[in-house]
């Protein structure tokens, strides 16, 4: 299957990786869109949001937790940060492996673009 992200996984395609599990990787965006900017994505190839079931619902939930974990490493946690999930093309989706968007280090601004 041609996706980056699972690339990513297999290690074919390098990466800043924060936490890895059975089931979920955490790593650095490459094109960080605010001084802390990484991904938390579920191992297993997911393609939109759409195509979650109810047997998703543990790493789906895993997703959140992960991403509060590194978080808290990062240190952005207590100044507060934002999670974001973007589906399909008018969600502003560019790479169709779901994925988890954890923003912090700057004041965000609602709503957002
Ligand atoms: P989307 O627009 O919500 O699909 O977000 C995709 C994100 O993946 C963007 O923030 C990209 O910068 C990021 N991205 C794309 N390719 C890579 C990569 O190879 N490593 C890390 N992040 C990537």
């Amino acid at each position: 299957m041609d996706c980056i992200f699972c690339k990513l996984v297999n290690g074919d395609i390098p990466a800043t990786l924060l936490y890895e599990d059975d089931d979920v990787i955490a790593f650095e965006d490459i094109m960080p869109a605010a001084p802390s900017h990484f991904l938390v994505i579920p191992k297993r190839h997911i393609s939109t949001l759409n195509d979650l079931t109810d047997e998703d619902a543990p790493v789906v939930g895993k997703l959140q937790i992960i991403a509060a974990k590194v978080a808290k490493q990062k240190g952005i946690s207590e100044a507060g940060y934002r999670v974001v999930m973007n589906c399909n093309e008018m969600g502003g989706q560019t790479v169709y492996h779901i994925h988890m968007h954890v923003l912090g280090g700057r004041s965000m601004t609602w709503p957002p673009g």
